[in-house]
């Protein structure tokens, strides 16, 4: 009963503080209504009323070339000429997974999805065929994806957001997830000494970004590396974030330690959605056609985001410097906010690696005291882009176009 359905609807967004006049995403924290964006160039978004902003988090990590870069949308657009065909790959799709596999220093083979949701629930499929057993170990506030099992103690923001009893997670799911502590390793040696023979995996964001880029503790990834071995469990890098962010391989490569399996996302797609995961030969020959784990798409690995993904992939691959580029300006970026902090004796911390950064408060500062130059719109961007982050702002620059 469409009519029903659609009043049902209205109802339900009537509810959220500050009234919502749109069908489509509109956060709480910008008083409900919807933020529309028209167009986007470099590191520069327009929204519908003619507001430019600067796009300090590239988008939530994508954009690392800045938006609407000439060669990327030249590549979507003769891939669009060509035709769409799905079911049987492309050169395009094999030129990305080449593209990946010398790019990620511990991926043999890759298979493509359309999120990185998807690149993550495909992984621990897979390392329970691989294992033959169920249950896998998550870190409270490392971020996975918005599927069943990865909603549970998910969380988004260190300080605030775990979702021990999310609607929608089912009873296996939850008894299947066994959580661990961040950086506390003795957290997740206790889950294996207390169920170690039913553990297929540990899954990690090697640096979460989602819980305001929190470092690994020294020790702490090798000593995930040595547990996972020493009970045969398989080791997961999300590396949807930081994948091809921290390094042209990754946080492995910047970190050098090697998991068995990586998944990807964001950057990898040249906007457009693209997940992939990939890892150890002997593992990945496990999926069908060569082995009994089925996992196909319809849309994976389709040509227009494949020519997307591959461009932007090339690029990276081609130009090293960028990620000096990037490092320079995100350095220089946290020397103008601690600056900004000192100046107006505003309490905060700022996490950084690489080109990824977050900026807590440790009070919450009435913005526009906080800096002169951070007008409302701007605030209410950053804050449109930061909803999750209750007390803080993540930044993932991106290496085009930047004004400082
Ligand atoms: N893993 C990590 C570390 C993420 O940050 C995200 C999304 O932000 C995901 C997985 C889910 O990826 P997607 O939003 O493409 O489904």
């Amino acid at each position: 009963n469409t009519n029903k359905s659609i009043s049902a609807f209205k109802k339900s967004i009537e509810l959220l503080p500050g009234g919502v006049n749109s069908p489509v995403r509109a956060f709480k924290s910008v008083g409900g209504n919807p933020l529309f964006i028209d167009r986007a160039k470099g590191a520069t978004v327009w929204d519908i009323d003619g507001n430019s902003y600067l796009d300090f988090v590239a988008s939530w990590g994508p954009m690392i070339l800045g938006h609407a870069r000439e060669e990327i949308v030249e590549a979507i657009q003769k891939a669009a000429e060509k035709g769409t065909s799905y079911g049987a790959p492309t050169l395009a799709e094999n030129e990305m997974a080449e593209l990946i596999i010398s790019m990620v220093p511990s991926v043999e083979k890759v298979r493509m999805v359309n999120s990185g949701t998807e690149a993550t629930m495909s992984a621990l499929r897979l390392a329970r065929g691989f294992t033959g057993k169920d249950k896998v170990v998550k870190f409270a506030g490392c971020f996975h994806g918005h599927a069943d099992s990865f909603l549970i103690k998910a969380g988004s923001g260190a300080m605030t957001l775990s979702l021990p009893d999310s609607p929608g997670v089912t009873k296996a799911a939850a008894a299947d997830t066994l959580t661990a502590e961040y950086n506390d390793l003795a957290s997740v040696e206790a889950l294996f000494n207390e169920f170690g023979s039913e553990i297929a995996a540990v899954i990690v964001e090697p640096v979460p970004g989602n819980m305001g880029v929190v470092l690994p503790k020294p020790g702490f990834l090798e000593g995930l590396r040595e547990l996972t071995n020493r009970h045969k469990a398989l080791l997961i890098f999300d590396e949807v974030i930081t994948g091809f962010r921290l390094a042209p391989g990754g946080a492995q490569e910047r970190l050098g330690v090697m998991p068995d399996l990586t998944t990807m996302g964001k950057i990898i797609g040249g906007g457009l959605p693209v997940g992939a995961y990939g890892g150890r030969k002997e593992i990945m020959d496990l999926l069908a056609p060569s082995g009994p784990v089925y996992q196909a798409g319809t849309l994976s690995g389709n040509p227009l985001a494949m020519a997307a993904g591959s461009r932007m992939l090339q690029i990276l691959n081609d130009n090293p410097s960028i990620y000096k580029d990037l490092e320079r300006k995100a350095a220089r970026l946290e020397e103008g906010l601690n600056e900004q902090l000192k100046k107006s004796g505003t309490a905060g911390v700022i996490n950084r690696i690489g080109s990824m950064m977050t900026l807590f408060f440790t009070e919450l500062p009435e913005v526009n005291g906080f800096n002169d130059a951070m007008t409302s719109d701007t605030e209410r961007y950053a804050r449109h882009f930061n909803a999750s982050l209750d007390k803080g702002f993540y930044f993932a620059p991106s290496a085009f176009e930047c004004t400082f």
